[in-house]
């Protein structure tokens, strides 16, 4: 009997453990994963925090990467790769921390070309996210007259950000709260690093100099609030996260005085097309010699501990998980 390996989790937390095939949920195509990658999500999800994981057991891992092994949908033939981020996958179907995953083709994006499976997961869910937040402030209309800003810089969304967005040449501002991660965040091309408590200091002012161009947040809470009385006129806002908090304590006066938009961007459910534009552009516009330096890899049985790492904002860029390593 064939058997596979994956992170399982139940009510009790996590563990490695050798599966038969026959215990994989239902759908069309059954993939040999190579690569899945940490994600804030998975944090929650290895935690058991955010109600992310309801169903037990579940295999965690909202992406993965890999081969098709067999295909009932036309779409999809044997040898194909493949890409797979959201969709709850990780969540309510089972992930991509195992060395194999059954999946609905239509959850499925052709791996685009230029990027091989581990570089592929090296961007994941994190860094399709990035692009999208990317995609959303050009499509309002992004100028490289003033900076840039990314918060979270030094973590996964953070980081593919602030390579992306310096290498289409727009002049970018990290905020991270790791003073010691500036080195990195300038060898990814920031032009200027801040700190990010100096952006969420408490302020009476409902609207402070007018300093950032656009903005990609990963952080929300006081950084988001403090950000939005700091934009320039007519920019935007793309809001990934919580990381630093659900709650948003501002006024409207960003939003009426300054023409500020805030735009909430969600890769779970992102239209195949706008997901395909978007891995297409990652593959173009996200030179490799910056993937590799913002990526770690790691074995699958890593990820058992990387979870409190995750949530507490300490782990570095994007780190790619081998599920056969
Ligand atoms: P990471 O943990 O890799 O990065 C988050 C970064 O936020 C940290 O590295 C840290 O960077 C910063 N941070 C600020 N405040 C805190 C805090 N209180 N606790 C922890 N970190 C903090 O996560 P990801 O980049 O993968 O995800 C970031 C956020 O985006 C998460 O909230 C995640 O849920 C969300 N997300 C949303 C997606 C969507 O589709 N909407 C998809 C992917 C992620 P620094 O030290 O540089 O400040």
């Amino acid at each position: 009997m064939e058997t596979f390996r994956a992170v399982v989790l139940d009510e009790s937390g996590a563990s490695l453990k050798d599966l038969p095939l026959s215990t994989l949920p239902p759908g069309e195509v059954l993939v040999d994963v190579a690569y899945s990658s940490l994600n804030y999500k998975d944090g929650l999800a290895l935690m058991g925090r955010n109600k992310v994981v309801r169903q037990y057991p579940m295999v965690p891992g909202v992406d993965l990467a890999g081969i098709v092994r067999e295909s009932s949908d036309p779409r999809y033939e044997p040898g194909d790769r493949v890409v797979l981020t959201g969709w709850g996958v990780g969540e309510r179907h089972w992930g991509g921390f195992a060395q194999m995953a059954r999946v609905s083709a239509d959850w499925l994006v052709p791996l685009p070309q230029g990027l091989d499976l581990l570089e592929a997961m090296a961007i994941g869910s994190a860094g399709l996210t990035a692009m999208l937040c990317v995609l959303a402030l050009e499509d309002r209309g992004l100028g490289r007259d003033r900076e840039v800003l990314v918060t979270g810089a030094a973590g996964g969304v953070g980081s593919v950000a602030v390579a992306v967005l310096s290498r289409l040449g727009y002049p970018v501002a990290a905020a991270t709260g790791r003073p010691e991660e500036e080195s990195f965040l300038r060898s990814l091309g920031a032009q200027t690093v801040l700190d990010r408590r100096e952006l969420s200091a408490p302020s009476d002012k409902p609207l402070e100099t007018e300093r950032f161009g656009g903005a990609v947040d990963v952080v929300g809470g006081e950084l988001l609030a403090g950000i939005l009385r700091q934009m320039a006129y007519g920019t935007s806002v793309a809001a990934t996260g919580l990381a630093g908090g659900r709650e948003l304590h501002t006024t409207v006066l960003p939003f009426i005085l300054r023409g500020v938009s805030l735009l909430g961007v969600d890769s779970v459910r992102t239209p195949l097309a706008l997901r395909r534009r978007a891995w297409e552009r990652l593959s173009t516009d996200l030179p490799r010699e910056l993937l590799a330096r913002l990526m770690q890899v790691v074995p699958l049985g890593a990820t058992l501990t990387l979870g409190p790492a995750i949530l507490a904002g300490r782990v570095k860029g994007r780190t790619v998980v081998d599920v056969n390593a």
